[in-house]
């Protein structure tokens, strides 16, 4: 059976020379690992500029073991000039990998892949920062996962807005100074005092509307402390190493 589809290659491996095996997210099949080999229209040329974060559209060819093979394969946008910069290469790969590790096998597809492709296509045309959507990407990618904070108010006295509110990494949850004093969390959480603007940043990424998403800025110190509270809740919740993101921190310019 022969099935048209689009889809953004996530990562690859090598078999051969001629042959390799991709991770692909598809609008129509979900997440899947399809080969591909020089064969047919598919000429050596199209097989090597085939790699992660392409976008294609593409015919696979599925067997009755449910095993894909990619027939035919054309560019929508292969996102070419990230490769020009080390440090955008590597976080596109970690939206990849950290993709690859949330996507559900088949619902919702949708939902991630044009979070995805947003998320590349604003990183490569540099309409907002590495670090910006880094964070976007991070915490709406956790929502979307099942993962979504609970920022509406301190979990014990529901205020909406306290002098100072602490975000519970391991809970998912806020609580504010006065409610930490009589009621301690628990012993292995970690709360983080949030800056109001990284609060408020927190809330519209997780509850706005997708196509408002990245229509928010924040100053660089808030926005450094956005994507340390992002990074560590999602590595508490996932409790996973993801390698490009040692990577992108190894090769990030930014202020450290
Ligand atoms: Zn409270």
């Amino acid at each position: 059976m022969i099935i048209k589809t689009q889809g953004v290659i996530l990562s690859q491996r090598s078999y051969q020379d001629n042959e390799k095996y991709l991770t692909i997210l598809t609008k129509d099949c979900g997440l899947i690992e399809a080969r591909i080999r020089v064969f047919g229209q598919i000429k050596r040329t199209i097989f090597q500029s085939i790699c992660p974060p392409g976008y294609y559209k593409m015919d696979l060819f599925v067997n009755k073991q449910m095993y894909y093979t990619v027939d035919t394969i054309e560019k929508i946008e292969d996102f070419f000039t990230l490769r020009y910069d080390v440090e955008k290469l590597a976080l596109a790969g970690y939206f990849c990998e950290l993709t690859q590790a949330l996507v559900p096998a088949k619902e919702h597809v949708w939902v991630y892949l044009r979070l995805l492709l947003n998320t590349l296509y604003l990183l490569e045309q540099e309409k907002r920062s590495p670090l910006f959507l880094k964070a976007v990407f991070e915490l709406r990618s956790l929502s979307i996962s099942g993962f979504m904070p609970n920022l509406v108010c301190c979990r014990e006295c529901c205020e909406y807005e306290q002098k100072q509110m602490y975000f519970l990494p391991l809970e998912g949850e806020l609580i504010c100074s006065d409610c930490m004093r009589e009621h301690p969390v628990q012993r292995n959480d970690l709360p983080i005092l949030l800056n109001k603007p990284v609060l408020s940043a927190m809330r519209y990424i997780i509850y706005k509307d997708f196509d408002k998403l990245f229509d928010f800025s924040l100053s660089p110190v808030y926005l450094k402390q956005l994507s340390q509270v992002t990074e560590y809740y999602m590595l508490t919740r996932l409790e996973k190493e993801f390698n490009s993101l040692v990577m992108y921190k190894q090769l990030k310019t930014e202020e450290p």
